[in-house]
Formats: C-alpha cells, sequence, structure tokens
C-alpha cells in the first residue's frame, strides 16, 4: 500500500511545485514602480543626450527653472558642452570602477528590472543618488524604461576642471546595487575614497596620528555617530595600501578627454580598491540575511530600515572580515605604525 500510494504523494507534491514556480514567474524578479508626476525637475527636462550602448542618459533643458547655465557648445554639435562633460565623467568613472572589480549597478540583482541611468540637470543644489528606480509612465521623453536615477546641478561653475561629483553620485549607485544598508558613516566616505579614481591622488585628509578606534564606545562617536568620518575610512585605506598602486587603465579611458580637450583621468593612482570592492561585495551577502532575519523584503526594507542604526555593529564585522580577507599589503613595517589595526579586528 505505501509503495503505490507513494508515486501518487511525489506527483500531487510536483504539481504543488510547478504551480508554485508559475506563479512566482509571473512576478517580475525586481519591480519597478510607475510614477505618473507630470510636474517638477523631471518633466521640464525635454531635452536627452545620450551615447548609444552605455545606458547612461542625461536630460537637460535651454529655458526655464531648470535650464542650463552655461550653454558654451565649443565642438558645435548642438549639444551643449556641460551636457556631454556631464556624459563623459559618468562614463568614465563607471567603467574605471567595473575595471577595478565593483559590480555595475545595472548587473546587480537590485536594479535587474532597470535599463538605464538617468542623469537629470536642474537647479538644484550638488547632486544626489536615488536608490529607487523608476519608470516615467507620463514622461514621453523617458521612453517608459526603468532607470535608476541622478540628479545633478545644471550649474556647477567651472565644471568639469578638476570636479568629481559625477564620478562620487555614481558611485553611489554602485553602493545601492550592493546592499539595502544606507548608512553615512560608510556611503559618503567610501563614495568620496571611489571618487579618487579620477582625481589626483587617492585619499581625503589624511589624517596619519588618528588611529582606529579600539572599543565599541569608540566606535559609536568617532565614526557610527557621524556623517562624512572621513579620517577613519583614510587610516583603513593607507593601513590596507600603505603605498598607491597605479591602475592600468585601458587607453581608451587612459586618454578619454572632455570636450575641452583636458583629460578625465588626473593622474593613474589608486588605493585600497581591492579591499573596498570585497567589503561591498560581503555587505551585499548581509543584506540577505537581514532580510531573511526581519522578514523584510529583499528590496524593499522602507526607508527607515535602510537607515537604521541597528545595522552599525554588523557592518563592522563586515569590515572586519573584509580586512582580514583581503590581506594588509606591507602591514609588516618595521616601525609598526600600524599596531592599532590588531585592536580594531578584535573589537566586538
Ligand atoms: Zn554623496
Amino acid at each position: 500500500m505505501i509503495f503505490k500510494s507513494t508515486p501518487k504523494a511525489i506527483s500531487i507534491l510536483l504539481f504543488g511545485v510547478l504551480a508554485s514556480l508559475e506563479v512566482v514567474n509571473a512576478q517580475p524578479i525586481t519591480s519597478c514602480p510607475v510614477s505618473q508626476i507630470t510636474t517638477g525637475l523631471v518633466p521640464s527636462l525635454t531635452e536627452k543626450y545620450e551615447v548609444s550602448g552605455n545606458g547612461i542618459r542625461v536630460f537637460y533643458t535651454l529655458a526655464g527653472e531648470h535650464a542650463l547655465v552655461i550653454q558654451t557648445d565649443l565642438n558645435g554639435n548642438g549639444v551643449p558642452d556641460y551636457v556631454e562633460n556631464v556624459e563623459k565623467q559618468a562614463d568614465a568613472a563607471r567603467k574605471a570602477y567595473n575595471l577595478v572589480g565593483f559590480r555595475d549597478p545595472l548587473e546587480s540583482g537590485r536594479y535587474r528590472a532597470a535599463t538605464h541611468i538617468d542623469i537629470n540637470l536642474g537647479n538644484i543644489a550638488g547632486g544626489a543618488a536615488y536608490s529607487e528606480p523608476g519608470i516615467w509612465g507620463a514622461v514621453p521623453q523617458r521612453g517608459g524604461v526603468c532607470a535608476i536615477r541622478i540628479d545633478l546641478s545644471s550649474g556647477i561653475a567651472n565644471y568639469p576642471g578638476t570636479w568629481s561629483i559625477m564620478a562620487h553620485e555614481m558611485f553611489h549607485l554602485f553602493q545601492y546595487g550592493y546592499s539595502m544598508m544606507k548608512r553615512s558613516w560608510f556611503i559618503e566616505p567610501t563614495a568620496n575614497w571611489a571618487e579618487r579614481i579620477i582625481r589626483t591622488g587617492t585619499m581625503n585628509h589624511p589624517d596619519p596620528t588618528q588611529k582606529l578606534p579600539q572599543t565599541m564606545e569608540e566606535m559609536q562617536t568617532t565614526v557610527f555617530s557621524q556623517t562624512y568620518p572621513y579620517n577613519f575610512w583614510s587610516r583603513l585605506a593607507k593601513i590596507m595600501d600603505p603605498a598607491e598602486d597605479s591602475i592600468d587603465l585601458p587607453e581608451e579611458l587612459r586618454n578619454a578627454t572632455y570636450v575641452d580637450g583636458s583629460l578625465i583621468f588626473k593622474d593613474d593612482k589608486i588605493r585600497g580598491f581591492g579591499f573596498l570592492s570585497r567589503f561591498y561585495q560581503y555587505l551585499d551577502a548581509e543584506d540577505a540575511v537581514v532580510s531573511q532575519l526581519y522578514g523584510w523584503p529583499e528590496y524593499d526594507w522602507g526607508s527607515g530600515n535602510q537607515n537604521h542604526a541597528m545595522h552599525d555593529a554588523r557592518v563592522l564585522k563586515v569590515i572586519q572580515r573584509a580586512i582580514s580577507s583581503t590581506g594588509m599589503k606591507n602591514h609588516q613595517q618595521p616601525d609598526q605604525v600600524y599596531d592599532d589595526i590588531e585592536g580594531f579586528l578584535t573589537m566586538n
């Protein structure tokens, strides 16, 4: 009797599995909310610039509240240089990040539904990267595609010059592709670190005298509670990679210029990107653990949960594991200048 009933039980089970698979397949893996908004910055940007194939689109306008402040067109191709230069920096920085081992945001699970990175030039201060993808259903020039969004001022003085703001905002999209956790103490300083890929030099405000925290209390006051704890990250960068590395850029990037002929990459120096990319890989895995633990949908945590201080101790462990597995270059220095790393690694 047992033998006779088993195949039936299996087929019922199989049918159940298949039926539930069909239900799963009917849903998109990642969603892309549709907005029907018809006013404000995005709908008012009537012009579109894109270089085919890279998925980046720059939207702008020549008139009204959000008009480009400088509309110079040195190369006379009908596209203001400001717009071209924004696209050039975004594209070059993104390719360089890919080259040193950061996963492209459009290749992340979170943004699997997105096909484009949209940059909006408007009357705003500085720049902002959005972590939610979206479709502008009521804005015809957007073409109904799912895109991730960056907004940038339409009037940054002396752009591009030595600016790296577009590279900075682009790195935020990479971060969001890796992790739902969005705490300023690691999001901002590591974007600042990454954007140095196109800048002269490799670190911001390195203060070699400021040692790494050795206790959780110290970590709380000097890092977790800070918006821009640059010294902490600069010290880590220096410990992980005491001397700068050279990035072996393909010729296409090494020689890439803005419209006025100035080079996009100001030097070929980088530092500690092996560690930084591993940190984000580990954070990506940690996300799944957090989702599971609290029953939050993988890519839909709610902004309060993304910014929550409850993640701080967990992220510290991720940093510690990334340091240990990456290994410090030339760590055994005779003068033991980095003796604070041992205490930092054992802190919990
Ligand atoms: Zn930022």
